[in-house]
């Protein structure tokens, strides 16, 4: 055994885990009592979960369809608004198979991961297709279906069906290798199938929806990423991590990603209080949507504009935006061009002219948005006045 110099936590925590490993190595976990742990799992989430969420009391499979899709990487407090506009105007799956793609986007919009609306959308037209409109409910059939993964669909089936099926969720696996005591990156193909393995085991019977919500739940509420609420935990008299002290360690971190940094120029072309925006190609970063013009990073803003067709009056430079995507970071070096008229040259990207009033409930990205609703004012103030007869930019930049 390793022989650990001096006294404190950190040795204190790595003597734990030494015995921790030593002891799952010389004793394996006793056969898991299924009963027990489901049991207090769903007896707490009668009682401490959540309740009341839009998506809860249906076993209507678009709906939980949907909350399942936004819900992914998403807060619940952040998805609520949006799920209510989008049932709202799309009350079941003919509806959204039926929908223009601009409009889903558009409700879409503000919720990040754009690949998730493109999926649904395009999962909506296979339903219809392939399914006849009816939304399928054989397990396999759901993971079928564009932007549905195994989790996903089993957390469908289960809420709408009440069948067992293990979930495999971020916050899900978290409680699942903490309580028992699975070592390893979660990302980890042999690390998966051990999750796996232990979803399926704990699997119960019967209140199955409970059950699979009060995992979530404890993920998203007691066994949280750093300093989860163990004294308060239903689970914890058998929870490996709690009685190794190794909550901090389980589960194994994954490797760090090195983030990278993509640089881009972008033109605000503005023609009184109008914005020439382009839409996004799919698949891609902000696929679908509605953006500013883009262009590499370096590119000269007066040689771009000569590419759109458009004779600026006024070119200079707005401060930097930044945007952090999941695998890397977007810095825009964003450039206002003031043009006296609203004109276009044929192009195969898809480009319009738009009312700054109306950009707002427009597909766009969010850091987009967000710099078109702080040059409205201006805007508008300048086309009013016909802005843009003189050289030189009226916006300084504040930090380039
Ligand atoms: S006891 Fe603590 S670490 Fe274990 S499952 Fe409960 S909250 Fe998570």
């Amino acid at each position: 055994m390793r022989i650990l110099k001096g006294t404190g936590p950190a040795v204190h925590r790595s003597i734990l885990h030494s015995h921790a490993v030593l002891h799952s190595r010389a004793r394996p976990q006793s056969p898991y009592n299924v009963k027990a742990f489901s049991r207090r799992v769903i007896d707490w989430q009668k009682v401490h979960g959540r309740h009341g969420l839009p998506w809860q009391g249906t076993r209507d499979p678009y709906r939980l369809w949907l909350s399942e899709i936004m819900l992914q990487q998403t807060q619940v407090a952040t998805v609520v608004p949006f799920y209510e506009r989008f049932l709202a105007r799309f009350p079941d799956v003919a509806a959204l198979a039926e929908a223009d793609a601009d409009e889903v986007m558009r409700l879409w919009s503000g919720l990040g991961y754009y690949a998730r609306a493109r999926n649904l959308h395009g999962a909506a037209r296979r339903v219809v297709e392939a399914h006849g409109g009816r939304f399928p409910l054989a397990i396999e059939a759901v993971a079928d279906l564009p932007g549905i993964g195994r989790s996903t669909a089993a957390a469908i089936v289960a809420f709408a069906t009440g069948e067992p099926h293990a979930i495999l969720d971020g916050n899900v696996k978290r409680v699942l290798a903490r309580h028992a005591g699975v070592e390893g990156a979660v990302d980890g193909a042999a690390v998966l199938a051990r999750l796996w393995d232990v979803a399926q085991s704990r699997l119960p019977r019967r209140d199955v929806e409970a059950y699979t919500q009060g995992l979530m739940d404890l993920g998203a509420t007691l066994c949280t990423r750093s300093a989860p609420d163990c004294e308060r935990c239903p689970v914890r008299a058998d929870c490996v991590a709690w009685r190794e002290g190794l909550t901090d360690e389980l589960p194994g971190r994954k490797a760090a990603r090195v983030v990278k940094l993509r640089r881009a120029v972008w033109l605000v072309v503005l023609a009184g209080s109008k914005v020439l925006l382009e839409k996004r190609p799919a698949p891609g970063i902000w696929g679908g949507l509605w953006s500013f013009p883009e262009f590499a990073e370096g590119t000269d803003p007066g040689g771009a504009c000569a590419g759109l067709g458009i004779v600026p009056t006024t070119i200079g430079p707005l401060p930097v935006l930044t945007h952090a995507f999941t695998h890397f970071t977007l810095e825009a070096m964003p450039f206002r061009v003031g043009v006296r008229r609203a004109t276009l040259s044929a192009s195969e990207i898809e480009r319009r002219w738009i009312a700054l009033g109306e950009a707002q409930e427009s597909a766009l990205p969010a850091p987009v948005k967000r710099l078109l609703a702080a040059l409205a004012p201006e805007a508008s103030r300048s086309g009013a006045a016909r802005a843009g007869t003189g050289a030189g930019s009226r916006f300084a930049p504040r930090r380039r």
